[in-house]
């Protein structure tokens, strides 16, 4: 009989949380969720309820928790910009104290422990594509530090706890990733745009739609995460998809795909807002054997159909 696996996802009933959640249980795994519901929601696990194999938990990651476990995916902090700039202290020690209780869990019970660290860590970046040896260009005092450093130190904390206690890490850096399940306010460009479009609203531009990003399908995602928990590497490793467009043509390609009457506004950019980002991906391919498979175009239709649906049942 396969020996089931416990694991312990923290932030699970957040956007990449619930689609990890609903993996490992199909995968025959014993799921924890652990969420203080910030920004997740109840409605992205409602449908794994009744699953004997899942379970829930209340519970804030700043503060010390007990529980037997073989592996831990440590996801819980706020993503978006509006949500983890509102109460920015608490960013911090979200993932600061939270790195530390994942850790002691891993710690004493000798489980795997993997840490949801991001592409922020290198900041507004002047090396392009980024490659993992890059150590970044953070703004320590500016808006968006309190996550960018949180999940700085979150990464040192993982490396110390490693080399000091021997815990068996994994640190990766995911690269803006979307789909269905993000919060219908969450703030993000790709939610964003699409719900403005499906209502005809304005589509709202920061600066002038020339910075960069590069957008990886949750369900791509979702396999880089689980291949870096069954390898036997540390990282850092960097998980998005390569392929980048300007802000601009993704409005564009929202208008497009949404047969939508939207014009497209522009509005000031935010203070240190990144000019590019698109992730170096050679490490993912060679030892992970991961690259993404959902291209843009595929993974917006996915996405746009689910927001079609979530605002049709909200009438
Ligand atoms: P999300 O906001 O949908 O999910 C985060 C989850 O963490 C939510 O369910 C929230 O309620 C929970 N949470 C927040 N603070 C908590 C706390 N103190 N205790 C317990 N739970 C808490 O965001 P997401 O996009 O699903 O991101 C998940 C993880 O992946 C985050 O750690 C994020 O930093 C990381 N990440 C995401 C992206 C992306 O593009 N989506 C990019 C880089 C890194
Ligand atoms: N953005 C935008 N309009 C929006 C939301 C975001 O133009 O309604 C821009 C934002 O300024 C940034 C990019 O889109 O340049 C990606 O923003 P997001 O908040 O999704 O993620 P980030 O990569 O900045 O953390």
């Amino acid at each position: 009989m396969k020996n089931v696996k416990k694991i312990l996802i923290t932030g699970g009933a957040g956007f990449i949380g619930s689609h990890l959640c609903e993996r490992l249980l199909k995968e025959g795994n014993e799921v924890i969720c652990l969420d203080n519901f910030f920004t997740g929601s109840k409605d992205n696990i409602t449908h794994l309820m009744g699953n004997p194999y899942f379970e829930v938990i209340r519970h804030d990651i700043e503060e010390p928790i007990s529980i037997e476990v073989d592996e831990i995916y440590n996801l819980a902090s706020p993503a978006s910009p509006i949500h983890y700039q509102k109460d920015p202290v608490k960013t911090v020690r979200t993932n600061v104290m939270g790195a530390i209780n994942v850790l002691d869990i891993a710690k004493r019970t000798g489980a795997k422990v993997l840490q949801a660290s991001t592409s922020e860590v290198y900041g507004d970046p002047e090396v392009h594509p980024q490659v993992e040896e890059y150590r970044g260009n953070v703004n320590p005092i500016g808006v968006r530090a309190c996550y960018d450093e949180g999940k700085r130190c979150a990464e040192t904390l993982f490396f110390d706890y490693y080399r000091e206690y021997g815990v068996d890490i994994r640190v990766v850096r995911i690269f803006n990733t979307y789909g269905p399940r993000m919060a219908m306010n969450d703030g993000r460009v790709v939610s964003n745009f699409i719900i403005q479009a499906l209502k005809n609203r304005n589509i709202t531009i920061y600066g002038d739609g020339s910075q960069t990003r590069s957008f990886c399908y949750v369900s791509d995602l979702v396999d880089g995460l689980i291949k870096m928990m069954n390898s036997n590497l540390t990282g850092p490793i960097n998980l998005g998809n390569p392929e980048e467009f300007t802000i601009l043509e993704l409005a564009k390609k929202v208008v497009k795909f949404t047969n939508s009457k939207s014009r497209i506004i522009f509005k000031p950019l935010p203070q240190d807002d990144p000019k590019q980002r698109k992730p170096h991906i050679t490490k993912a391919k060679i030892y992970l054997n991961w690259k993404p498979k959902i291209g843009l175009e595929e993974g917006l239709v996915r996405t746009i159909e689910y927001f079609k649906n979530k605002l049709r049942n909200k009438l």
